[in-house]
């Protein structure tokens, strides 16, 4: 049986960041990726964007994979691609892998695990829509792999149900291929994706946003024919009488994305209730020592360069973590871990205006820069975030706006900090402090 010091599962931005930082910190690695070629949800993003922040430089996402493809092809990381992991045990001396790959099964021993499995998309299963259940309704990344990876139009005559990111650059995507929008519809009050996908994909397109309102019905046999779209009120309950029926043929859901978290739950780690992945220390270290968690599998982040950035620090991590563990090759091979500092650890609470903060919980004492990110639950106004220890205040950060759509990261300092106690965040009105 193969052993490893570090095992990722997921080949996108941050399983391909994780495997490179853990390789080039001297740990023997195995990238395990379910499909054909590596590189995640990018491979069908060809729109610009991506890597404004690590690179300086505007990339599709093709391109941004393709620069980590590129780097990891030359360092000793194992990749298996077209595998997956069916099982994994965590006995106490490590953890047993079962992977199905082409050539058959095989079982391989890996000290440290890091998930980096991504998120997956709300479906239609998820969405309370009465009718029939006809061929046109599909989410916005199945939408974007036909057009993008299979070169098919999924529809002529579309309509958007949510304004996530994904439904945004979609609308504009399908636009550009000679479809027609007929608009996006939005339950909540105000837009879910980023205000700069808001203007360049559909504001630019002229496609019309109709916030406050939903799909309640679909129609049609083995097609899509229409749907029923109905204002809601502020708890997001159709308003009787306000029924309209819209003539379309296709319908594209983006409701929401959701940390792809099977694997961590089934390994015991606890999820958190804001994020929906896995609680996590400073170093992406879930509940259960020796299995780190990055990217979109640990919270649903906006932009890659953050994805790609926990997924250097779960790798880093997660290679020192093996250093530390010493392995006695016999059959099967017992890896005794040391290093467990599950105790030794200071939590993170927060005032219910955040959504989520992550990471949830840090090593007590210790003496590093540490970065948070969260999201508020509502749209503020001017507002200061103060982070407390005990009674006393050791950081804040005045913003002029905060939306939930958009995910915000501070640094702490902790260098000059005795951290021993529980740490809290609250927000405060920044009157008369912009
Ligand atoms: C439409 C769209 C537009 C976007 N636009 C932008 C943008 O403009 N700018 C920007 O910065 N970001 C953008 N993003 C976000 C960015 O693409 C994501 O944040 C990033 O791809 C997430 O990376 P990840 O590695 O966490 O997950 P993913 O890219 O989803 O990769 C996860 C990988 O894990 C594999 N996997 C899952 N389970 C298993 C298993 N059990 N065994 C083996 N393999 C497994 C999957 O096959 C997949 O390859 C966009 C995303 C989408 C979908």
């Amino acid at each position: 049986m193969d052993i490893y010091d570090v095992t990722v599962i997921g080949g996108g931005p941050a399983g391909l960041a994780a495997a490179i930082s853990a390789s080039e910190k001297g740990a023997k690695v195995l990238l395990i990726e379910r499909e054909e070629r590596l590189g995640g949800v990018l491979k069908q993003c060809i729109h610009d964007g991506f890597g404004l922040i690590r690179f300086g430089e505007k990339l599709s996402g093709c391109e941004y994979a393709c620069r980590y493809i590129e780097t990891i092809r030359q360092t000793p990381v194992e990749i298996r691609t077209s595998t997956f992991a069916s099982q994994i045990n965590n006995t106490k001396e490590g953890f047993a892998l079962s992977l199905t790959q082409r050539s058959g099964y095989e079982r391989v021993f890996s000290k440290t695990l890091v998930l980096a499995t991504g998120c997956r998309e709300r479906t239609a299963k998820q969405v309370f829509i009465h009718g029939t259940r006809p061929a046109g309704v599909l989410t916005a990344g199945s939408a974007q792999h036909f057009i993008n990876v299979l070169g098919q139009m999924p529809g002529k005559n579309c309509v958007i149900l949510g304004s996530g990111d994904i439904g945004l650059i979609m609308a504009r995507r399908l636009t550009l291929e000679g479809a027609k929008v007929l608009g996006v519809y939005e339950a909540k009050s105000e837009p879910s994706g980023l205000s700069r996908n808001i203007y360049q994909c559909l504001v630019d397109f002229d496609i019309p946003l109709h916030l406050s309102h939903t799909v309640t019905e679909v129609h049609g046999r083995e097609r899509l024919t229409g749907i029923t779209i109905c204002a809601v009120d502020e708890k997001m309950q159709p308003i009787p009488g306000t029924e309209e029926y819209i003539p379309c043929d296709t319908l594209i859901l983006s409701v929401g994305l959701i940390p792809e978290n099977e694997l961590s739950e089934a390994l015991g780690a606890a999820i958190s209730p804001g994020t929906k992945g896995p609680l996590c220390d400073q170093n992406c270290q879930t509940t259960v020592p020796g299995v780190f968690c990055c990217g979109n599998a640990l919270h649903v982040n906006d932009l890659v360069d953050y994805v790609s950035e926990s997924g250097e620090k779960a790798g880093l991590a997660a290679a020192d973590y093996a250093a530390a563990a010493s392995v006695c090759q016999q059959d099967p091979p017992i890896c005794n871990v040391s290093g467990d500092k599950s105790s030794n650890y200071v939590s993170i609470e927060h005032s219910s205006d955040f959504a989520y903060i992550v990471p949830s919980r840090v090593t007590a004492g210790v003496k590093e820069n540490v970065p948070f990110f969260f999201r508020t639950k509502a749209t503020r106004g001017n507002t200061t975030v103060k982070v407390y220890l005990g009674d006393e205040e050791i950081f804040r950060k005045k913003y002029i706006g905060l939306r939930p759509p958009e995910m915000e990261k501070i640094e702490v300092d902790f260098a000059q900090i005795d951290l021993r106690d529980d740490l809290h965040f609250v927000m405060e009105v920044a009157e008369h402090e912009s």
